[in-house]
């Protein structure tokens, strides 16, 4: 299928209230969702890559995608009929402070692309100044783009909810940054990443509307929010204040849900501020993200968040929780009741801890959870210094304590350090580990298998996402593609690849872009 094919149906804008002004002029917006904005053209736009699987969703062929018309499109350079470009309100709290209107500063909503599952929102991000952009100039980065792009589809291929992207565009245009916030601000190459989802509806929407006290919106935005991504929940509910509660109940569960998926893989998101937190309970808005190298709950990647570590690895849950009770106070005026609100939000450990556990003993490839094997690792990990991904993956190859245990030590960044005692902690824990699977009844066949469906092999990690963007910056884009095959089999070994799988390199340590990163983007 072609871009003409494309058939836009445009509910959220045809049926929310738009700000009467269009334009990027800033300003703060009342009683209205979104503002119209048109992405600002670039002067030489060029196709880093695009994702087979995301175009699919949308009916389009690989013709397409490298076509003229894609290219346009995508930069921002040209509009299909039918689209209804325009940035959206919302507010937030940023680490932990309410922040008043933030809003789509660099993204454009295109238009929702109906599709044979449903619909599906198109959104440039990068692609010029906002109502919403405040200070800043609503472009992004090459390097902050890539990161963006490529993560977005690995998540998807891990089997972490997400949202998509369809492609990456290099815009031909230099962009400042001063990417540490040191004073050494440089030109960058500018791109657009094309982001794909149902809905880019987030909790600071919510909050928008409640914070303004524009309550009969907050009515109209919920009801349109739960109809259009929630039918189900629409229709077995018909009283506004149950479906309310339903509603607010199943965000917290997939929210808990990508809490345990995000610790599964070792995913740090770096910025969990409301703003950034999907009412689908997806992945959105890859920023200084970052992937566990040694296994340390403390460790965020964000350099902007170094002081407090709010968003460390092993908070996360805490402050998905914490970003929820700001959702139900935002949700408050529709119900005039704290106590049911209070009572879902109780629950939300309960769900994490459940589903956690489930996912801790398909890691170990054990029928059954075991608290106590489980807590002895995370801790023996910790303090080995361990890379996350390896050591699940050997551990799946240890079939006895004396003689596999070695396969472990490619797994550990500095074995040197780690003295006679932990190495006998680990040697017991091994042992303990293999007689726990034998009284569970789990063949090693069976354990391997379930081990290595639980626990990627190849994850974007940082220093990779670095390589990239170093060829990427001179013009080379083959390792970008190369590396985005691979991730599309995140689980299975992969002949020749073995580059990707691999813990993270001395140079890395503390290099920029590898182990630091700053919001700058
Ligand atoms: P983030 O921390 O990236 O989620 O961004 C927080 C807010 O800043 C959001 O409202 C973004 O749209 C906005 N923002 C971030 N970078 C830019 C930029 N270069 N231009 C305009 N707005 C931006
Ligand atoms: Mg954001």
């Amino acid at each position: 299928m072609n871009m003409q094919s494309l058939v836009f149906d445009n509910v959220f804008t045809q049926k929310l209230p738009a700000d009467p002004h269009t334009g990027s002029e800033r300003r703060q917006i009342r009683n209205a969702l979104f503002s119209r904005v048109e992405p600002t053209p670039v002067v030489r736009p060029y196709l880093m890559h695009y994702s087979p699987q995301t175009a699919e969703l949308l009916g389009l062929d690989a013709a397409t995608c490298t076509g003229e018309a894609f290219l346009k499109v995508f930069a921002g350079n040209q509009l299909l009929p039918g689209m209804d470009p325009h940035a959206t309100c919302y507010g937030g709290h940023q680490f932990g402070n309410w922040a008043g209107q933030l809003g789509d500063g660099r993204a454009i909503n295109l238009g929702e692309v109906k599709t044979a599952g449903g619909h599906l929102m198109l959104q440039l991000k990068g692609a010029g100044e906002t109502p919403y952009s405040r200070t800043a100039d609503g472009l992004a980065v090459l390097r902050s783009s890539l990161r963006e792009y490529v993560c977005s589809e690995a998540m998807f291929h891990l089997g972490v909810p997400t949202t998509r992207a369809l492609s990456i565009i290099g815009t031909g245009e230099q962009v400042m940054r001063d990417m540490l916030y040191d004073g050494h601000p440089a030109l960058e190459h500018g791109a657009v990443v094309c982001r794909v989802s149902s809905s880019f509806v987030r909790f600071g929407h919510f909050q928008m509307l409640a914070a303004r006290q524009e309550t009969e919106l907050l009515a109209t935005f919920t009801n349109f929010v739960i109809e259009r991504e929630f039918p189900a929940i629409a229709k077995a509910h018909q009283d506004d204040t149950s479906r309310y509660l339903a509603w607010f109940d199943d965000v917290c569960q997939r929210t808990a849900k990508l809490m345990v998926e995000w610790m599964r893989v070792g995913f740090v998101h770096g910025v969990m501020n409301t703003d950034n937190l999907s009412i689908l309970g997806e992945t959105i808005d890859y920023g200084p993200y970052g992937w566990l190298e040694g296994f340390d709950p403390d460790w965020t990647p964000n350099t902007t968040d170094a002081g407090q570590r709010r968003y460390r690895y092993g908070q996360q849950p805490a402050v998905a929780q914490w970003n929820l009770l700001q959702l139900a106070n935002a949700l408050y005026p529709l119900i005039e009741e704290t106590k049911p609100l209070e009572d879902i939000l109780g629950n939300f450990a309960t769900h994490y801890e459940a589903e956690w556990q489930r996912m801790m003993a398909n890691k170990l490839g054990l029928p059954d959870f075991d608290k106590s094997l489980t807590n002895r690792l995370l801790k023996l990990m910790t303090e080995t210094e361990t890379d996350m991904t390896l050591f699940f993956r050997h551990l799946a190859d240890v079939k006895n304590a004396d003689t596999d245990a070695a396969y472990l030590q490619n797994a550990y960044y500095t074995p040197e350090r780690i003295n006679l005692e932990l190495q006998a902690q680990t040697q017991q824990w091994l042992s303990d580990y293999l007689k726990v699977a034998e009284q569970q009844g789990q063949s090693h066949g069976l354990r391997a298998a379930l081990m290595n469906r639980t626990n990627p092999l190849y994850v974007p990690r940082n220093y990779l996402a670095q390589l990239a963007i170093d060829d990427a910056d001179r013009g080379d884009f083959q390792r970008l593609h190369t590396w985005m095959d691979v991730l599309q089999k995140p689980y299975t070994w992969q002949e020749g690849m073995d580059e990707y799988a691999q813990k993270r390199p001395e140079w890395a340590r503390n290099r920029a872009g590898c182990s630091m990163l700053s919001c700058s983007s």
